[in-house]
């Protein structure tokens, strides 16, 4: 049967990560059709638009990768952007998939749904256990009712929509800016223009001790497609209906100095690395617990080293083109 996917989101990074492999399926052969819409043709937030949108198309897959995502700076401006634009896409997205009788729904999260003091690893039923991280509440509170709208009409309607929560990813299409983007594509930058320009020593933010996980987006793209096509059989039997969401990371973590000297490495920088204690640390850890997807079949393949090297590339091709 010709399955029809609608990817929303498809030129964000995980999106475009997952059209990148699905279209590489239908080039080896698969019968499939993939629709998408740009942000200026479909505004996700506009109920009646969506609900044209699926009366037309009518998909059998869903890919929920669209969201409105940004730092610790972005979120704490406009926390407002960030809860109603989110709860506005899961709402209409999930409702009117339901409507059209979607088959299959598979939605995009984030590890921040978490508790800011939830154990490390996190595992999923740590969610709803304890206060949210302050700066990015709004956003996590929209991704925690995109899983409870998930597992609601699970329930009630018998509709087999799943999610999955991402731990940090990097990866071509990531946001390299010097300032506002996260901390590997921040010092791929930093590293890469002091080789440019010749200095002996680049600085990293924090004390270097906080520790992170990584995890490569082309992982996280085979990730999701795992899970949205995992046989409905194994799926319940490694879930709970009230504790749905499955966890997706590599299952280690690295402190930031070893991270600055592998993006050392990978550049080409062989000065000195020193650290600017001034910055804040953020979460001292922050690492997922990956058993249930493990139990289910899907570890991790792209090493960080490797996956630091190969973004490095693309990142230098990027520059390139741009000078
Ligand atoms: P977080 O995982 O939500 O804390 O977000 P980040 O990726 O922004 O930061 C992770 C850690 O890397 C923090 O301890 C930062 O202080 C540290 N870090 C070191 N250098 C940098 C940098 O250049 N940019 C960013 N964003 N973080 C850095």
């Amino acid at each position: 049967m010709r399955m029809k996917y609608y990817i929303a989101g498809h030129r964000g990074m995980v999106g475009g990560a997952i059209m990148r492999r699905l279209q590489a399926r239908q080039a080896r052969g698969e019968a499939m059709e993939i629709v998408t819409r740009t942000h200026a043709e479909l505004d996700l937030t506009d109920q009646a638009a969506v609900r044209g949108f699926f009366a037309e198309e009518r998909p059998d897959v869903v890919i929920l990768a669209a969201a409105r995502v940004g730092g610790i700076q972005a979120n704490n401006s406009y926390p407002a952007d960030f809860v109603y634009d989110n709860m506005m896409i899961a709402c209409n997205v999930i409702h009117q998939a339901f409507s059209a009788g979607v088959t299959r729904l598979l939605q995009l999260g984030s590890s921040c749904i978490y508790p800011r003091l939830a154990d490390q690893p996190m595992r999923e039923d740590a969610l709803l256990t304890g206060p949210l991280e302050p700066t990015n509440e709004p956003y996590a509170i929209a991704k925690i009712a995109g899983i409870k709208l998930c597992e609601s009409y699970n329930r009630q309607h018998g509709t087999d929509f799943r999610s999955v929560m991402p731990t940090n990813l990097y990866g071509p299409g990531d946001n390299f800016h010097p300032e506002n983007s996260h901390v590997l594509p921040a010092l791929i930058r930093r590293f890469h223009e002091a080789v440019q320009d010749g200095r002996a020593e680049v600085t990293v933010w924090g004390t270097g001790r906080p520790r992170r996980e990584f995890l490569h987006v082309d992982d996280m793209a085979e990730a999701s497609l795992f899970v949205l096509e995992l046989d409905k059989a194994t799926y319940d039997a490694n879930t709970d209906p009230m504790i749905s969401h499955i966890n997706v990371g590599s299952g280690s973590d690295v402190s930031i100095l070893k991270l600055a000297q592998m993006v050392a490495k990978a550049t080409g920088f062989t000065g000195r690395i020193t650290t600017d204690p001034s910055k804040p640390d953020g979460t001292p850890r922050k690492l997922m617990d990956v058993s249930r997807l493990a139990r289910m079949g899907w570890t991790a393949r792209i090493g960080l080293e490797e996956g630091i090297a190969e973004t490095y590339d693309w990142f230098h091709r990027a520059e390139t083109l741009r000078a």
